[in-house]
């Protein structure tokens, strides 16, 4: 057994580790970083970037088969090859991981260790017979797949998002359960690619989370692509009979059992907390296991941070990677930044995506304070007509006061860019009038959001 002394250790390459090695690393502190899997954590290898490239490949076969709509011909029919569409997303999965790695291997100040990390104590840390002390120690451990106890599963094969990332095939008919971000991009990708699919929820609509206008819409575009969506599915669970998996679902209408060949669960995720001997320390955990940290993203016990999806303070990359940036400004850069300095924003990379900033209609109204509201259907949107993109739509909430932008939804072509002129106004505090006066280019799906804040109506 060998004890080595870092200055600090951060345990978990993921999206805030590699980025916080960088800075302290460069301030000239003895940084090692440990990793147990592969660095660049689930994003770069089973998350948002092997997810957005089958949503590239799957956007393709869509748009081959619309393709003499738009008075292309492309001659028979469209078929997509999974063994192709996985190549090329390893392929820029691996250059992301190699990218990631090299630069944290070849960076001065910083060791990478392999292998899981475990507390001995609040100081210390053992990697398989090895042991690490630290004066202070940077989690980012994030998260991974739950694993519900629905009944039958272990009678069945299925995927989670990580598995997933193995399927060189269509599969006949994908059974996804799970109605919420990751089950509706992996639904109406395989859809695209050609497998029936089915999506079974337990709640009374699609991502639940966001407002009922939002649901129903995402809700029409997944239908008319041919998905299944079984809503109100209290109690799953499953069997398996002549080589086909049946998933029983106990709906309120509809048949009760649901047919397949394969099955994914993405019902959630769960902190990489159980395994790390917390219990050795004092740190504490919220009930789910997520880490109690306070506005600068310090646990508990003094000299240990945590950042990323594990603090359930964000569960997104861009918030994982913000978290590091925040404990870095308040260690090294003297500027007291804070989680709650963040808008929430995220996108669903369904086609089209939806981009969402602030508050939802749900918060809004919550809140007792009058508030205006503007709406515009993609169909009167000429840019989404000339590409042959009109489902959705964009709305605004608006104080009606002070004027402030207190939250937006653009479900449309570019959504998830397109949010970012209201994410920045309301990151710089202007008001809405800003943009409201602001000319945009044409033709944009922009340029309607100056449009549709000169028609403002109570809400
Ligand atoms: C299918 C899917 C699609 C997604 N798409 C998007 C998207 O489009 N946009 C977006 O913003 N977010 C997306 N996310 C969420 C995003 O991937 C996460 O929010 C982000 O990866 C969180 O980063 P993190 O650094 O907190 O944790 P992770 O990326 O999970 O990294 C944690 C790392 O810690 C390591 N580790 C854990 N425990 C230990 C230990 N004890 N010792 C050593 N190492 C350990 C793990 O191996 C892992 O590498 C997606 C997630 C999924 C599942």
């Amino acid at each position: 057994m060998t004890t080595k002394h870092f200055d600090d250790v951060i345990i978990g390459a993921g999206q805030a580790g590699p980025f916080l090695a960088g800075r302290l690393a460069e301030s000239g502190r003895q940084v090692a970083i440990v990793e147990r899997k592969l660095v660049g954590g689930t994003c770069v290898n089973t998350g948002c970037t092997p997810t957005k490239t089958m949503v590239a490949s799957a956007y393709a076969a869509h748009l081959a088969r619309r393709a003499a709509e738009f008075g292309v011909n492309v001659g028979g029919e469209v078929r997509v090859d999974m063994k192709r569409v996985k190549a090329r997303r390893d392929t820029i999965v691996a250059e992301s991981r190699a990218g990631l790695r090299s630069w944290l291997e070849t960076m001065p100040n910083c060791t990478v260790i392999e292998g899981q990390a475990r507390f001995e104590s609040a100081h210390e840390i053992s990697i398989g017979g090895d042991r690490l002390t630290a004066d202070r120690i940077f989690l980012n451990v994030g998260g991974r797949a739950s694993m519900p106890a629905m009944p039958g599963l272990e009678q069945i094969e299925f995927f989670n998002n990580s598995s997933l990332m193995e399927v060189d095939f269509v599969p006949k008919h994908l059974i996804v359960v799970g109605g919420s971000y990751i089950g509706l991009e992996f639904g109406q990708m395989f859809r695209r690619f050609g497998s029936e699919v089915t999506i079974i929820e337990m709640g009374p609509r699609l991502v639940r989370r966001e407002d009922e206008d939002v649901s129903a819409a995402i809700h029409g575009i997944i239908e008319r692509e041919g998905i299944q969506i079984r809503l109100n599915a209290k109690c799953i669970s499953f069997s398996k009979r002549n080589g086909e998996t049946f998933a029983q679902v106990d709906c309120t209408s509809g048949d009760p059992e649901v047919s397949g060949t394969h099955v994914l669960l993405a019902v959630g995720r769960v902190p990489n907390t159980d395994d790390l001997g917390l219990e050795r320390t004092d740190v504490t955990t919220d009930k789910r296991g997520y880490i109690t940290v306070d506005d600068q993203l310090r646990t508990n016990v003094d000299g240990i941070w945590a950042m990323g999806d594990c603090n359930g303070r964000g569960a997104f990359t861009h918030t994982a990677f913000n978290d590091a940036e925040i404990v870095a400004a308040n260690l090294l850069d003297h500027d007291p930044r804070r989680v709650t300095d963040r808008i929430p924003a995220y996108a669903l990379y369904i086609d089209p995506p939806l981009g969402r900033c602030g508050q939802t209609e749900a918060e809004v109204r919550q809140r007792g304070r009058p508030a205006l509201v503007g709406k515009r259907p993609m169909t009167k949107i000429k840019r989404a007509i000339e590409k042959g993109e009109t489902e959705g739509f964009m709305k605004i909430f608006v104080d009606a006061e002070t004027n402030e932008i207190l939250g937006a939804a653009i479900l449309g072509p570019g959504g998830d860019e397109i949010i970012h002129s209201i994410l920045d106004t309301m990151y710089a505090k202007a008001p809405a009038s800003v943009i409201q006066r602001a000319v945009h280019i044409h033709p944009t799906v922009s340029e309607l959001i100056p449009t549709m804040l000169g028609e403002l109506e109570p809400l």
